[in-house]
């Protein structure tokens, strides 16, 4: 039975190739959200031709939202002969922005040494295709299975997954009964197991000055001064605390081993350009003013041995001590997000019948991982309360978001070799069947 189910998903290699480049060339820009109507459609016709009933569902407000920039899901489900288990397959449909230094058109999908090259082919189109590859296989081989196979198309992953994912599972699209074992097929090699993913907490932190003129600063108090005592204090302080913090979850690359801290953004006083009652055409300079307000924004990765409160805290209590060696010191914390780290079970359905197909078809044991970013896996593991989910598929994650990404066309066939086989063995029970 595997064996068949292998040589078909071989025969179908072009296939799989001219699928990913079609995803491909739909730029899909996440921000702000371009195209995903057309890509939904491609996949949902895609799966309408197997059978499967397709549903598109438009996040209406939610973040980003409009008509101009729908935010158009699409889940597709295909009901077998009895009933039994449902495997959910889930693919976000967006990409990131394209950025400098491309050798290659990256909307093209030129195929060069066994490799599509493209923005967001490594993330995830080719995990995309290979899922419906895989399914398409398996369907082929198995027109009469029992339980249901499920594939969903999501937007927004990207910036939050707020109205893709997230959406959906507010809906009950990933809960059980509906569903029971959820794989996403994100970039994180054909060989590895990911378990699941750190912690986050963003939040952003205001100091306060006085405004005052720039040629007498004296008379005003600067915020972005104020700024700079708590990166000081950061450097100083918080840094080395956080190298120190290390955990035993198995997170790749092996750098995200411990607490890390990013500062995504920081600005104070007037803006260059637009904002601050500027027309956005403005590219003068900003009048000479002593800034009243300086903001950044955090980016804390934490540990599953490390709990929400106390990462809090630290940051906290750095904030409070700055009152007291600057008087005029002020500021306001607020949080923008906050995702628990999560990590299925490695005895879980999902981790055990992936790893059998990565046995089977590459003949070697699976390497189990953490993602050392969050994933749509959070929104199934929160608000779905399905804990029965991993990421696995092609492509190497360190190429993800990067110039020039690309997903390799063995990977991505192999990789639809192993989600076929988990498949099978998810809606028969049948561990090793061939
Ligand atoms: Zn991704």
């Amino acid at each position: 039975m595997l064996d068949e189910l292998n040589r078909r998903i071989d025969d179908k290699r072009d296939e799989l190739v001219a699928l990913t480049q079609n995803l491909i060339r739909i730029p899909t820009i996440n921000p702000p959200g371009d195209a995903y109507t057309p890509c939904a459609e491609l996949v949902g016709a895609r799966m309408a031709k197997m059978g499967f009933q397709v549903d598109y569902i438009r996040a209406h407000d939610t973040p980003g939202d409009s008509d101009r920039f729908p935010r158009t899901n699409v889940i597709a489900r295909k009901q077998g002969r009895h009933p039994g288990p449902t495997v959910h397959f889930n693919s976000h449909i967006d990409v990131v922005e394209v950025g400098e230094g491309w050798t290659v058109d990256p909307f093209g999908a030129e195929v060069k040494d066994g490799k599509i090259y493209g923005r967001g082919s490594c993330d995830m189109k080719g995990g995309l295709s290979a899922s419906m590859i895989a399914i398409q296989a398996y369907l082929d081989t198995n027109p009469q299975f029992n339980g249901a196979i499920e594939l969903s198309g999501t937007v927004d992953e990207e910036s939050g997954g707020f109205g893709g994912v997230a959406h959906l599972a507010g809906m009950g699209l990933f809960s059980r009964p509906r569903v029971d074992h959820v794989i996403i097929p994100e970039p994180l090699n054909k060989d590895r197991v990911c378990l699941g993913h750190r912690g986050v907490w963003w939040a952003e932190i205001e100091t306060f000055g006085v405004q005052a003129h720039g040629s007498m600063p004296f008379l005003g108090d600067s915020a972005i001064r104020h700024m700079g005592s708590v990166l000081h204090a950061f450097e100083s302080e918080l840094y080395p605390q956080l190298a120190h913090k290390r955990t035993q979850m198995p997170v790749v690359p092996e750098g995200a081993r411990q607490s890390t801290l990013n500062l995504n953004s920081i600005h104070g006083g007037e803006s260059e350009t637009g904002a601050g009652g500027k027309p956005d055409d403005y590219d003068g300079l900003p009048s000479p003013n002593v800034a009243e307000s300086c903001r950044m924004i955090l980016d804390r990765r934490f540990l599953i041995e490390e709990d929400l409160s106390t990462v809090k805290n630290e940051v906290v209590s750095i904030l409070e001590g700055l009152k007291s060696d600057r008087p005029s010191f002020d500021y306001a914390i607020k949080d923008i997000m906050e995702v628990l780290p999560t990590m299925t079970e490695r005895d879980a359905p999902v981790v055990q019948a992936v790893s059998d197909g990565i046995r089977s078809v590459l003949g070697k044991e699976p390497e189990y991982v953490i993602s050392p970013g969050t994933y749509d896996q959070k929104h199934i593991a929160r608000i779905g309360h399905l804990h029965d989910c991993i990421a696995y598929g092609p492509g190497i994650l360190d190429l993800a978001h990067m110039a020039d990404e690309y997903v390799g066309i063995d990977d991505m066939v192999e990789s639809a070799k192993v989600m076929g086989h988990a498949l099978h063995v998810l809606l028969t029970g049948d561990a090793r069947a061939s």
